[in-house]
């Protein structure tokens, strides 16, 4: 047994690799605040034409490129419509409605991952002045780890749109999606990417998560909208400057990282399968690189004495609300059957 660290708390985690650092020692650079970067310029027309829309704009968060996105949709007093577990809804501190004053109108999710339309219906306001604007749909493919099936995505997008509504989608992990959604169709990932960003007026795309980059995020839209965003990015401090050395990260990523989130879907299977029917866990089975695992009966309370376990045999996981185990480019076959070895030894010798 190796004592090399397995880290499964997030696929942010990533170090680039030798090939990745090569492609950003040799960016060329310039101030981007200027429009003078030809690297950034460049990972913006390239995951622009990608995903199918006229403009994008790279920012240094995920978290950042949702607000630019909502900001740019949505008015003071306008509202969107977005899922209880949804990042912009849950995980970003609340930005749309501190910094811009845009009310979220959260929905429960089914167990899918989906939004019911008949619940996204009901929540549009008529047009009257005891409500906020509807203004906004917000979805987020993968969820959790969940591929939303694409005829959802389809009827969902087209309700918001008769219903004079903007379609958002929080695609940090859109090419997770992409790829899981091409096992299905025998297309490839670029198509379903594209067939997927087509159903929306913005993306955001992380390339610091599966896709292997230190740092950033693009929102991908229309000219005016663009131009929207680049406005509120600079009044949230993400103006960056000679940033193409990270934009050189992010396209040698959609470069060559893309393909290979399969692996990654591959091993979050393996880590699944592996921990199948150890008494006490519930695992629920991957549809790509997230593990979801719950304890239950008299494991119920252990999570923290597993986790600690794990800790000590050098494999990192989370337990914030759910034991999370989440595959990626530094995950191998060897930390996945550690990490189910070491797992089903805890359980052996407590019973
Ligand atoms: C990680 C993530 C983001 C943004 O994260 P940052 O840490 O701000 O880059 C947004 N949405 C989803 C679904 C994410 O997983």
């Amino acid at each position: 047994m190796t004592n090399k660290l397995i880290d499964f708390r997030s696929d942010t985690v990533t170090q680039p690799t030798f090939a990745m650092r090569a492609a950003m020692q040799e960016a060329k650079l310039g101030d981007d605040v200027f429009g003078d970067d030809p690297s950034v310029n460049a990972l913006q027309e390239q995951i622009a034409a990608m995903l199918g829309f006229e403009a994008a704009l790279f920012v240094p968060t995920g978290t950042q490129s949702n607000l630019c996105a909502i900001l740019s949709h949505c008015q003071r007093g306008d509202e969107y419509i977005v899922g209880q577990q949804a990042h912009c809804y849950r995980w970003e501190g609340g930005g749309a409605a501190v910094f811009g004053s845009v009310q979220p109108q959260p929905l429960a999710h089914q167990a899918d991952g989906t939004l019911a339309l008949a619940d996204i219906e009901a929540a549009i306001k008529p047009d009257d002045a005891h409500f906020a604007r509807s203004r906004l749909l917000a979805l987020e493919n993968t969820l959790g780890g969940k591929l939303l099936p694409f005829d959802y995505v389809q009827a969902a997008t087209q309700l918001a749109k008769s219903k004079g509504l903007n379609r958002h989608l929080d695609g940090a992990r859109l090419f997770n999606a992409a790829v899981a959604q091409a096992a299905q169709t025998g297309s490839d990932a670029h198509t379903e990417a594209r067939r997927i960003a087509e159903c929306f007026d913005s993306v955001s795309v992380c390339f610091s998560k599966g896709l292997g980059a230190p740092i950033g995020s693009a929102l991908c839209g229309s000219h005016d909208f663009i131009a929207r965003a680049h406005r509120i990015r600079k009044m949230a401090g993400g103006g960056m400057r000679q940033s193409g050395l990270l934009a050189a990260a992010a396209s040698h990523a959609l470069d060559h990282h893309i393909a290979r989130l399969a692996l990654d879907h591959a091993l979050a299977q393996r880590l699944a399968e592996g921990l199948a029917g150890i008494a006490g866990l519930q695992v629920e089975a991957p549809q790509t690189n997230i593990v979801f695992v719950d304890l239950s009966g008299a494991a119920k309370a252990q999570s923290a004495a597993l986790l600690k376990h794990l800790a000590d045999q050098g494999i990192q996981a989370t337990g914030l609300y759910r034991l999370r185990f989440v595959t990626h480019l530094d995950v191998d076959v060897d930390g996945v059957d550690r990490a189910v070895a070491a797992i089903r030894q805890f359980f052996q010798t407590r019973g």
